[in-house]
C-alpha cells in the first residue's frame, strides 16, 4: 500500500528532518515532502534537503525526491532588481521603488548586492553606519531615515576596502545579508549587480525572487544588455515584473524643452516584443542625481520626481498582491534521483 510505504519512509528520515516533517508522500515513484524550515538560514535549508535526498534516493522505489519547504512565519518575498549594464539607474531604481513602496505602507528592506558599486548606503544616507550582529550571528539591517532598513555589500567590507567577491564568496556574501534579522519586512528589494554571474546565481538558487524588475535605458545596446537579463531570469523561471525605462526624456532646466538624448520609447517597445509588462518611464533630470547623491531618494520627496517612482511601485505591488494567491508559502525544490 502506498500510505504504509510512505509511513516507512518517514522512519527512515534523520531526526532533524522529521521533527520538521509536515507531510511525505509517495506516488508513481515521486516522493513529496513539505519541510517546515522557519528560522533556519539558507545552508541549513541546503544541508536538511540534501540529508532528506540521500536518504531517499537509496529506496528502490523512488524515483524522483521533491522537497518543498514552507517559508519563515513572516513570509517574505523578493523582488531583485537587475539590469544588463552598469550605469543605467539601476541602484536609484532599487531604493526610490523600496522607498516608494514604505511610503504606500509596505514593510520593506533593501539588499544591496552590488558586488561592483555598492551605493545604497549613500543613497539612503546611512553611509558609515555598521549593521549589528544577534546572538544567532545574524547581522541587523541598518536603519535608514526614509523607513527601510538597508544591507550592503559594502557593510560587509572595511570602510575604504576594494570589494573584490568572487565565486563562493560573493554568493556567500549575498546569503548573509537575505539571511539576516529583518524583522517584520515583508518584502525585500535586492539591487543585483549588473549583468549575470555568481550573485544572479546564488539569488536564483538559493533565494528565488518572487518577481524581477529590470531597468533598461532606451539605447538600443542597453537593451541588448537588458535582453540578457531577462532570459537570465525567465531560465531560472522567476517571473519577470516588467520593465523600467530610465533616463528617458531630458527636460532642459533652462528652457524646459524636452529632447531624448537616448532615445524614448524603446525600453516600453522592447518590453511589449518580449511578452513583458512595462512598469513606467523616469525622466534623466539633474535634480534626480543631486539629490540621490545627497542622500534624499526623489521618491520620498513631494516634488514631481516622486511620481514617476510611486507608480511603478504601484505596478509592482497590484502585480505582487495579484500573485498573492497563487505565490509560494511554499517554494519547490524538486530534483531527480
Ligand atoms: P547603476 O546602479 O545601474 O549602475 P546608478 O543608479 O548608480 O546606476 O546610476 C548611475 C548614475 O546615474 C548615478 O549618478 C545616478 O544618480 C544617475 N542617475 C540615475 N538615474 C537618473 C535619472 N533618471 N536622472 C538623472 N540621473 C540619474
Amino acid at each position: 500500500m502506498t500510505a504504509d510505504r510512505s509511513e516507512q519512509l518517514k522512519t527512515l528520515l534523520p531526526p532533524l528532518a522529521m521533527a520538521r516533517l509536515q507531510s511525505l508522500r509517495l506516488a508513481d515513484g515521486v516522493a513529496t515532502l513539505v519541510l517546515d524550515v522557519a528560522g533556519l538560514d539558507g545552508l541549513e535549508r541546503d544541508r536538511l534537503e540534501v540529508a532528506v535526498k540521500d536518504v531517499l534516493r537509496g529506496e528502490s522505489d523512488v524515483n524522483e525526491v521533491r522537497v518543498a519547504m514552507t517559508a519563515d512565519k513572516v513570509s517574505r518575498r523578493i523582488i531583485a532588481v537587475g539590469s544588463g549594464k552598469g550605469g543605467v539607474g539601476k541602484s536609484t531604481v532599487s531604493a526610490n521603488l523600496a522607498v516608494a513602496l514604505a511610503r504606500m505602507g509596505r514593510k520593506v528592506g533593501l539588499v544591496d548586492a552590488d558586488i561592483y558599486g555598492p551605493s545604497q548606503a549613500r543613497l539612503l544616507a546611512n553611509e558609515g553606519q555598521k549593521p549589528v550582529a544577534t546572538s544567532e550571528k545574524k547581522l541587523v539591517p541598518v536603519p535608514s531615515p526614509w523607513g527601510v532598513p538597508v544591507l550592503s555589500m559594502a557593510h560587509l567590507a572595511q570602510p575604504g576596502q576594494a570589494i573584490a567577491w568572487r565565486g563562493p564568496m560573493a554568493g556567500n556574501a549575498l546569503s548573509q545579508l537575505i539571511d539576516a534579522d529583518w524583522g517584520d519586512a515583508e518584502l525585500l528589494v535586492v539591487d543585483l549587480p549588473p549583468g549575470t554571474g555568481d550573485v544572479q546565481l546564488t539569488m536564483m538558487q538559493r533565494f528565488k525572487p518572487a518577481g524581477a524588475v529590470i531597468v533598461s535605458t532606451p539605447q538600443d545596446l542597453a537593451l541588448m544588455d537588458a535582453t540578457r537579463a531577462i532570459s537570465l531570469f525567465d531560465q531560472a523561471d522567476v517571473p519577470v515584473i516588467g520593465v523600467v525605462e530610465n533616463m528617458a526624456g531630458y527636460a532642459c532646466p533652462h528652457c524646459g524643452e524636452v529632447s531624448d538624448p537616448f532615445g524614448a520609447g524603446g525600453a516600453q517597445a522592447a518590453a511589449k516584443t518580449m511578452g513583458h509588462a512595462f512598469l513606467g518611464r523616469i525622466p534623466l533630470e539633474l535634480s534626480i542625481r543631486e539629490d540621490s547623491d545627497a542622500g534624499k531618494p526623489p521618491a520620498a520627496g513631494d516634488g514631481p520626481q516622486a511620481q514617476p517612482f510611486a507608480d511603478i511601485a504601484r505596478r509592482v505591488a497590484t502585480w505582487l498582491d495579484n500573485r498573492a494567491g497563487a505565490d509560494r508559502q511554499v517554494s519547490e525544490a524538486g530534483a531527480r534521483v
